[in-house]
């Protein structure tokens, strides 16, 4: 999934479990095997067959995988993964695995590549298993690889290169259990979202604070593939779709257009037509407003840089997010991916000249701002009119005393709205930002992520933008890091520039994606997540008497910094009776220079 989920901790899994117990089972009731212990709370499922289910091995078929073996009612751990894999490199020429890094717990992350050889082919990257319980992508690579390797599908090489991460989050995906994502039918026992220190990898592509995603953003720059897959499991409300796959903004509210295009015009109708041939029932990823009330509508929304789409967007790399319905059955999940998969292969290889030229038109071009904030537009930007939707009623829980949700696994059509954004904000991109040789975490970021940058060897005095921090707050604990929201105050001055400051100049192919780091205002950049919290600690204590002097020459001198201290005075009452706050406060405002008045370190250079 994408959106945030609600927290849900095992006990309360643990007593939906009982209490479905104690009710009387939904008649009617479609049976698939049960592939899970919790999967008898999720609502019943519709019948379903189609011409996908051919790809299955038979049984007792010496490549058959281990899903299929299982009968798609369990999935393989990451050592029997391996195993398979390595077996299938051993017998077939086209097919080689190799690591590209570490986890957090110390497990090889790795790749497989099919290729029927060739300098310089390009490739499409899949991974799976970034969230290591929608794990719907490794069990259909496996299977895909195996056809091309060993069953006469290797025409699919001719002209690409296919990359395969099985599994990217490793580390959760061996953590195990029949708890975790207890929205999502089957397999039996899934992983978990979060790597080894609860980092969501698909929350870290633009601060790159986990070894996973280094490893895979230097993967990522080292293949500069023409598309790149993420496989997710969705969730929300019951439908009828079953293979969704959206990209960032849906197209409409991308950053880089050229890109977009290509996947809202090429990509989008070739897979839709192949799982509609295939007996799957596609459609593009409704992320809904409201789940409970799915008729509220969906979003298409801008989006950030942290996520694997936003990040492919920042970089002018078509990306894809797969969100297969939590609800079909794993079998029927696994079978979709595999023919989404086999079908994006086909038009990336047809299409392979007309990508190429979409991302270095992305690349060549200079977006002179950024959208940092939007907010849903009040009137529908457009209308789904025959949503395939499925009925629900709701019933009194005496679990949660409300109102719940009943799925009822009968089609229904509905008039979908399509919620769309306006700009709330945007900022003007500068000539280049300059980060302080102190900074070394922010510098070496830049590297990882391998924008360009000069390090200037000697001082420079030149005219910037600096900004201010007002107000600021450190919000929830999230991803690892205390994020920090504030207003901010931009303001011009004449400043030294030591030597071994970094200038980064916002011409260059990845100026967006060092604007959504490096502008204060972008809701990605490293200010936003919490990186500089020495800039939020208090000024050094110094004597009150000499504050207070300091103060007084400050009212006397600076008639603006004395009508906002009087009106502050007048508005807030907490702030007239502290002494010490008062005095603070005066002391930040005596003028440049003074080190400890929440300024953001990293300044703009103004053209
Ligand atoms: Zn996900």
């Amino acid at each position: 999934m994408q959106q945030p989920r609600f927290p849900m901790s095992p006990s309360f899994v643990g007593t939906i479990v009982s209490l479905t117990m104690a009710m009387a089972a939904p008649a009617a009731r479609a049976r698939e095997p049960a592939p899970s212990p919790t999967s008898d709370i999720l609502p019943p499922t519709m019948p379903w067959q189609g011409a996908s289910e051919r790809l299955i091995a038979a049984a007792g078929d010496p490549w058959i995988t281990p899903a299929e073996a299982a009968g798609f009612r369990t999935t393989p751990r990451y050592a029997e993964v391996r195993s398979w894999l390595e077996r299938l490199a051993a017998t077939s020429p086209l097919v080689t695995v190799q690591g590209f890094g570490r986890t957090t717990e110390g497990r090889e992350l790795i790749y497989v590549r099919a290729s029927k050889g060739g300098r310089n082919k390009p490739v499409v990257l899949v991974q799976g298993g970034i969230h290591a319980g929608e794990i719907d992508g490794k069990d259909a690579g496996l299977m895909l690889l195996r056809d091309i390797a060993m069953r006469g599908r290797d025409s699919l090489l001719d002209t690409v290169d296919l990359v395969f991460v099985p599994i990217y989050n490793i580390d959760g995906h061996e953590q195990s259990s029949p708890y975790n994502y207890p929205h999502i039918r089957g397999p039996a026992e899934k992983g978990r979202d979060g790597n080894a220190r609860g980092i969501d990898l698909n929350r870290d592509y633009a601060k790159l604070d986990a070894p996973e995603s280094r490893a895979m953003v230097g993967l990522i720059r080292s293949l500069d593939p023409i598309l790149y897959i993420d496989c997710h499991v969705s969730e929300g409300f019951d439908m009828q779709y079953d293979i969704t796959f959206t990209y960032a903004g849906w197209g409409r509210y991308a950053r880089h257009r050229a890109t977009a295009g290509w996947l809202e015009n090429r990509f989008g109708p070739a897979v839709s037509q192949a799982l509609t041939a295939a007996g799957h029932v596609p459609t593009l990823y409704p992320s809904p407003i409201d789940s409970r009330q799915p008729d509220k509508g969906i979003r298409y929304s801008p989006e950030g840089s942290r996520y694997s789409t936003g990040y492919g967007d920042f970089i002018g790399m078509p990306t894809v997010l797969v969100e297969n319905h939590m609800l079909k059955p794993y079998r029927r999940r696994v079978l979709g991916t595999y023919v989404l998969l086999e079908a994006a292969l086909k038009i990336a290889a047809t299409d392979a000249a007309r990508i190429a030229a979409a991302k270095a038109k992305d690349r060549a071009s200079r977006p002179t701002e950024l959208l940092t904030r939007w907010k849903p537009a009040p009137i529908p930007i457009g209308w789904i009119e025959q949503f395939k939707g499925v009925a629900f009623d709701t019933y009194p829980s005496p679990a949660s005393g409300r109102m719940e949700q009943r799925w009822l696994a009968r089609p229904i059509t509905f008039r979908m709205p399509i919620i769309g954004q306006e700009p709330v904000e945007t900022v003007r991109l500068p000539a280049a930002w300059w980060v302080p040789p102190a900074q070394t975490e922010v510098i070496e970021r830049l590297r990882l992520h391998g924008i360009a940058f000069e390090t200037v060897a000697t001082a420079r005095t030149l005219r910037v933008d600096q900004v201010r921090l007002v107000d600021p707050k450190m919000t929830q604990p999230k991803e690892g890091r205390y994020p920090v929201t504030a207003r901010f105050v931009h303001g011009q001055s004449e400043q030294l520039m030591p030597a071994g400051s970094v200038r980064v100049p916002a011409d260059q192919p990845l100026g967006l994606l060092a604007a959504s780091l490096l502008e204060p205002e972008s809701q990605d950049s490293f200010l936003a997540w919490g990186f500089f919290p020495e800039m939020l600690a208090p000024a050094p204590d110094t004597d009150a008497f000499v504050l207070a002097a300091l103060g007084e020459h400050v009212l006397a001198t600076q008639p603006g910094v004395k009508a906002a201290f009087d009106a502050r005075l007048h508005d807030d009452p907490a702030f007239a009776a502290d002494p010490d706050a008062r005095l603070a406060w005066l002391y930040a405002q005596a003028g440049p220079g003074h080190p400890h008045v929440l300024r953001y370190p990293i300044a703009r250079e103004v053209d």
